[in-house]
């Protein structure tokens, strides 16, 4: 039969130092499945030592920050179209081009998030090697906006 998750905590504080992960106040002995200094209610899981989040959280980062970046621009612009009396065909072009790029970067975001598993599956090396790639792609396509934008002003 299973132990319960609180005998399971319990058993494992027993002899061992472990910090509260809010507080960092030392857990060793604890008797129940809150933390005595903060009050913040403890579990026991399975982590590995071998996922390293370093090239994933690049990944995200590339496409977060360009679309952070668009998202501004098109939220910006559609506010001077609304207060434009000179707001022409090109300024629509414009404000269409910055709207889907910021889609774009929502979209990719999103299969991002999709395929997370089978990316943190790969080596090191492999993981790294797709992340410098897809920060490259990435800082091309904003200097591909910069451009336009530069072009269009
Ligand atoms: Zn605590």
């Amino acid at each position: 039969m299973p132990q319960p998750q609180e005998e399971v905590l319990r058993v494992f504080l027993t002899d061992r130092d472990v910090p509260c992960p809010v507080c960092r106040y030392n857990l060793r002995g604890l008797g129940s499945t809150t933390c005595p200094e903060c009050g913040v209610r403890l579990d026991l899981r399975v982590g590995s030592i071998d996922l390293k989040l370093g090239p994933w959280l690049l990944c995200v980062l590339a496409v977060a920050i360009p679309m952070g970046f668009t998202g501004i621009l098109a939220i910006i612009a559609s506010i001077g179209a609304q207060r434009s009396a000179f707001w022409g065909l090109e300024d629509w072009i414009a404000l269409g081009g910055l709207w889907a790029m910021t889609l774009a970067y929502a979209v990719a975001l999103t299969v991002l998030s999709k395929r997370r598993s089978r990316f943190l599956r790969r080596s090191p090396a492999g993981q790294w090697w797709r992340a410098g790639l897809w920060t490259a792609v990435m800082i091309l396509s904003q200097a591909g906006t910069i451009w336009l934008i530069s072009w269009y002003l």
